[in-house]
């Protein structure tokens, strides 16, 4: 008897070792979906989205993001898969990631980006979800891991489409106020390690406060709307880049790429779906 309650919390070990997995900053925590698992949601989601949404037919613009992103997967704290970056053509300014490493950010935010810098700030921040697993860990409480395994293994296309978008719409306001402050944090110390100006993150937060709620729609992650707060979210940033980065916050923002590539953005942009 004693026996079998050994193995029996033994195994109960094993199996949380083997889901403990790494976050920023090589924090541990629980995850219950596997890398494989979360790879294969990722991609069912890419798809899904892909039939509901323009991709920006511009190998140009698609090139630079994917090169901002992978100078950023370079230094970031999660490189055992391959992330994909896509621009989604819509006047929604917005960003974000779904499991897997499948980041998408809308030509409404490129738009009103200034400089290279600030899409690093968006790039990183997105990274940093996807590292800390947070749509994931949001995904298997709000809808279960047997739900998402079915998904992962491809066998339910209905359940796949309800639980794409809630996993979207988990992914643009789901996180919670420590999420968000998470994936701030770390985004900016991933850019400032790939070279970019950290500055940029204040000037995308400020930017996009300066825009307000407008009805709670194109917000970046609903950077406006109460959780956390904006100037909460610059405060915190100042503090970081301050303490941390005071030399690598006087380099150059990179201005003059953006601004050539935005005269390329499709004018006007498309109206957002309902
Ligand atoms: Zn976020």
């Amino acid at each position: 008897m004693k026996r079998t309650i050994l193995s029996i919390v033994a195994l109960a070990i094993l199996l949380l070792l083997s889901c403990a997995t790494t976050g920023p900053g090589g924090k541990k925590s629980l995850v219950f979906i596997s890398t494989d698992q979360e790879l294969s949601l990722g991609e069912q989601f890419d798809k899904q989205l892909r039939t509901e949404n323009k991709i920006l037919a511009d190998s140009v613009w698609q090139n630079y993001f994917n090169e901002v992103g992978e100078s950023i997967v370079k230094v970031c704290d999660r490189k055992d898969i391959q992330y994909h970056f896509t621009v989604i053509e819509s006047e929604q300014i917005n960003a974000f990631a779904t499991p897997g490493g499948y980041v998408y950010i809308y030509t409404g935010l490129l738009d009103r980006i200034n400089n290279e810098a600030e899409l690093a700030a968006v790039t990183a921040h997105e990274i940093s979800h996807v590292v800390a697993r947070h749509s994931v860990k949001r995904l298997q409480s709000a809808v279960g891991i047997g739900l998402l395994e079915q998904i992962a293994f491809g066998g339910n296309a209905s359940a796949t489409r309800d639980v794409v978008n809630l996993g979207v719409g988990v992914a643009l306001q789901g996180y919670s106020r420590a999420n968000e402050f998470e994936a701030d944090e770390y985004g900016i110390i991933y850019m400032a390690a790939a070279g970019y100006n950290p500055q940029g993150a204040i000037e995308l937060f400020q930017m996009l406060a300066s825009l307000g709620d407008g009805g709670q729609e194109n917000i970046f992650e609903r950077l406006s709307a109460s959780h956390p707060d904006t100037q909460a979210r610059i405060d915190r940033a100042n503090q970081l880049i301050s303490s941390k980065y005071q030399e690598i916050a006087k380099r150059p923002r990179n201005e003059a790429r953006i601004s050539k590539l935005k005269q390329r953005l499709p004018k006007p942009l498309p109206e957002k779906k309902p």
